[in-house]
């Protein structure tokens, strides 16, 4: 039993947390037995005394154990279970592309997706511009779609990872959305309660950046495949440019006009293009597909 002040307290005097002092406070977060004013207190500590790597694979680990984890081996799919995230851009209409392009390769491809932040739209945002198209979908179906055609997006439910919500919350009322642990741990434990064998991550670099300098996206990748691997998913990175939209068109509905477009083979522009083969074939790769 642990106090959620003297882990506080802990933190603010430059201590590193066990596993067991992190979890006791990401349960008391989706409990609601830690306030909204204790959250906002470590994560300002984590912000100004960084968190070393057994402390990120912890904080990950309980966000995402914090709700329902996919476990996909009742299904024995016979192939490898494996996303891609991004840090978002405008423009950025890859994972419709690269979903089915992975699914014909072999790849099973359960992304849970959400809505953009700040100035990018995210896939849940793009999809839901296709009249009755359902972006919810319970678990069965979910496994069903899976299982039958390889890929299947939609969104994020109550029960994934539901503490990174409320924490996530408090970071953007508190000024410590950007912080590299606090980052990680949110996009990380989302991506791992997918249950996947491999991820990759396209973290972008520019001025529509989340991390605007070139520093900042290395250190961002670079966090996010050592925690990654630490929880033992096997992920890699690509650093691709976001000083400009990535397609040719910026708004959702134009963005998934040109998704199809893409993919019936009617226009491909070469920057979606590059990005996108380079995701696909390190999905491959890193999957074991290839
Ligand atoms: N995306 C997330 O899901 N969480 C963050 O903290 C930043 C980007």
């Amino acid at each position: 039993m642990f106090l959620a002040q003297e882990i506080i307290r802990k933190k603010r005097d430059g201590e590193p947390l066990s596993a067991e002092e992190i979890r006791f406070f990401v349960n008391g977060v989706r409990d609601n037995t830690v306030s909204e004013g204790q959250i906002a207190a470590l994560a300002m500590t984590i912000y100004f005394h960084d968190m070393n790597l057994q402390e990120r694979v912890a904080l990950t680990l309980a966000i995402r154990d914090s709700g329902h984890t996919l476990d996909w081996r009742r299904e024995a799919l016979g192939g490898p279970v494996v996303d891609k995230h991004s840090t978002g851009g405008v423009g950025d209409v890859t994972s419709l592309m690269l979903g089915p392009m992975i699914a014909a390769c072999g790849g099973f491809v359960p992304m849970v997706s959400g809505r953009g932040l700040g100035h990018t739209g995210g896939t849940l945002d793009k999809l839901e511009v296709i009249p009755g198209l359902a972006i919810f979908l319970d678990d069965d179906s979910f496994r069903a779609q899976i299982k039958r055609v390889g890929v299947a997006i939609m969104g994020q439910t109550h029960s994934l990872a539901p503490a990174d919500k409320r924490i996530y919350a408090t970071r953007d009322i508190t000024a410590t959305v950007d912080s590299i642990p606090l980052i990680t741990a949110s996009i990380l434990a989302k991506k791992l309660a997918e249950g996947l064998d491999a991820l990759v991550m396209d973290v972008k670099v520019g001025s529509g950046a989340l991390m605007p300098t070139l520093a900042g996206s290395e250190a961002l990748a670079q966090a996010i495949v050592g925690v990654a691997n630490g929880a033992g998913c096997r992920t890699t990175a690509l650093l691709t440019d976001m000083n400009q939209v990535l397609a040719s068109s910026a708004g959702n509905a134009l963005e998934v006009r040109e998704a199809v477009r893409f993919l019936t083979n009617d226009e491909r522009n070469p920057r979606l293009f590059e990005v996108t083969m380079a995701l696909c074939s390190e999905m491959l790769v890193t999957a074991g597909l290839a």
